[in-house]
């Protein structure tokens, strides 16, 4: 059985919020930025009619998520009506197509094409904004799920600046990079939600197990959850924690309380579920399950699976690192986001 270590939280923990609060807001996107997101958006939707009028454009990840920090880049999902599509070949004819003089008499500046990928994409960037646009095709699950994060964001902002701090913390310490057996930012955003579902009193209710009040099916998935969230504003306000609090407790939570050999986290059922109930104790492939992060509506899908034995070590000691930081340093907000 694993080991459980209780923490007692330092005595001025409270005092700590302010600093954290000043990192999370001057992480937020100015609202020049969301309008330059949004222009950039319109002028795709035009490219990309002339050529295919009944497709369509939607953004997600961070930039519609509400767990983007400022100069991120946008996520663009096309979608189009046709089972057949070649996704390769399609994105090099969009891509010729935004790189050709357009509307404006300027191209887009084709940066990669990623059309081998599991998610294949073509990255792009306007030239008078410099924002850079990632465009994929038919990826509607991620459409979903990026409403699904969007929706408990509007419910207790501490999930915002919980999931900003850590995002930040991940990518100062370099342990947001898949291609390198560490976590997505958006298997981040879980760990948050499914931490502050764990909290007592809870602060943030389980939207997948409530009545349903929106539901689509992608790709034969289900996905359905309450999504009415302007009713649940008050429901972790019996929750008094501060954001410095839970940092610590978040940090103190993967650094000794999680069971890495049996738990899965789950925000689809609101709590811990095990490995051996999803199959998920032997390595199948390249897939190792070390440690295990269930996606909310893909449930087959772990978003752990790209850690390796090496990578773990590295992200339990950036768990522990940051745990024994927010329990002894004077100035946690400043040691804790250090760039490795
Ligand atoms: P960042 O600010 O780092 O760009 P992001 O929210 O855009 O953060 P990414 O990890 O780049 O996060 O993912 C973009 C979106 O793609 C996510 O919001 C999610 O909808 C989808 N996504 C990413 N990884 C997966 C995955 N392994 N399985 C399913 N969907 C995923
Ligand atoms: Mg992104």
């Amino acid at each position: 059985r694993y080991l459980r270590r209780t923490m007692k939280c330092r005595s001025d923990v409270n005092s700590l919020s302010h600093h954290f609060l000043l990192i999370y807001d001057s992480l937020i996107p100015p609202d020049e930025e969301k309008t330059r997101q949004k222009q950039l958006l319109s002028l795709l939707e035009r490219l990309v009619s002339k050529e295919w009028p009944e497709a369509r454009l939607y953004l997600y990840g961070s930039c519609a998520n509400s767990f983007g920090v400022c100069k991120s880049d946008i996520d663009v999902c096309l979608t189009i009506q046709d089972a057949e599509i070649d996704k390769s070949e399609f994105l090099l004819k969009l891509a010729d197509i935004l790189q050709a003089d357009n509307l404006q008499n300027y191209g887009f500046h084709i940066l990669q094409a990623l059309t081998r990928a599991r998610v294949p994409i073509v990255k792009l960037m306007d030239p008078t904004t410099g924002i850079s646009c990632d465009i994929c095709i038919n990826n509607v699950l991620a459409v979903v799920n990026t409403k699904l994060l969007r929706d408990y964001a509007q419910i207790d902002e501490r999930l915002k600046q919980l999931a900003y701090i850590v995002k930040h913390w991940a990518k100062s310490r370099g342990v947001n990079q898949t291609y390198r057996g560490t976590l997505s930012s958006y298997a981040y955003v879980l760990m948050c939600i499914h931490f502050l579902q764990q909290r007592r009193p809870a602060i943030l209710p389980c939207l997948q197990e409530m009545e349903p009040t929106y539901s689509v099916t992608v790709d034969d998935i289900e996905c359905s959850y309450f999504d009415k969230v302007e009713k649940l504003c008050d429901f972790g306000s019996r929750n008094k924690e501060t954001i410095s609090q839970l940092v610590w407790a978040f940090f103190n939570y993967w650094a000794y309380c999680h069971d890495y050999a049996n738990a899965v986290i789950s925000v689809r059922s609101g709590c811990l579920i095990s490995k051996q109930a999803k199959y998920w104790t032997r390595r199948v492939g390249n897939d190792r399950h070390l440690i295990c992060i269930e996606d909310p509506f893909d449930t087959k899908h772990d978003l752990g699976r790209v850690v390796d034995k090496f990578s773990i070590k590295v992200l339990r000691e950036e768990f522990e690192r940051a745990a024994e930081i927010m329990q002894h340093d004077p100035t946690p907000w400043i040691t804790l986001l250090e760039p490795y």
